[in-house]
């Protein structure tokens, strides 16, 4: 992700049709070149009257929305929280079998869910519970503990204070096409293209505080 202004919506890490059959082509396409694009372009319009916020990082702007100028503070909330979420959800997949890669995640999995079949079903009963459009998130709490938390909207972790590891997008733009209003044969999908390298990754960059 690029650091400041003017922000680009970062290429897929793989191509459209990379994850079928868990997730679908079109709705790869849509989700990330339209509805992406456009909480990038929104971001920038916003931010192009703001020369102050314009050496801000998305983390920087985010990390306390309550210090950004209050008649753009919401559309920062929700189009940089929209990028910032986007790409660790993006980010987060992958095609290829990635479980072996998680040397340092999955001992603190299995000493805070047990099993990694329970985390899947604690992972999947938030993301269930997300009421309307949001996400699931596994998180590092400041003190190193490894929690779920929901988020609604675009609203994101990092305002909380909590360093992201994973998350999974349960806006109905992100199954729709193809699961209809099953969100957890969604999630289901999801577990299959989980990016156990890119959350392993992210956990370590969360203990050693980035
Ligand atoms: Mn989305």
């Amino acid at each position: 992700m690029n650091e400041h202004y003017p922000f680009v919506n970062p290429p897929l890490p793989y191509a459209y049709d990379a994850l079928e059959p868990y997730i679908d082509t079109q709705t790869m396409y849509i989700h990330h070149d339209r509805l992406l694009q456009r909480y990038v372009a929104n971001l920038n319009a916003i931010l192009s009257g703001y020369p102050e916020l314009q050496n801000l990082s998305l983390e920087e702007m985010l990390r306390d929305p309550s210090k950004l100028p209050e008649p753009v503070r919401q559309g920062i909330i929700n189009n940089g929280g929209g990028l910032y979420n986007h790409t660790i959800y993006f980010n987060g997949m992958t095609p290829s079998e990635t479980r072996s890669e998680a040397q340092a995640l999955y001992p603190v999995i299995i000493r805070y869910f047990g099993t990694v079949e329970r985390f899947f079903d604690e992972f999947k009963a938030y993301a269930l519970a997300v009421f309307g459009s949001g996400y699931a998130w596994l998180i590092v709490e400041p003190d190193g503990r490894l929690r779920i938390v929901m988020t609604p909207n675009q609203n994101t972790p990092v305002s909380n204070g909590l360093c992201v590891v994973a998350g999974i997008d349960v806006w109905e733009h992100a199954y729709f096409l193809k699961r209809f209003n099953d969100r957890a044969a969604y999630i289901e999908d999801w577990f299959h293209v989980v990016s156990w390298e890119a959350a392993n990754e992210r956990y370590v960059n969360c203990i050693n505080g980035e």
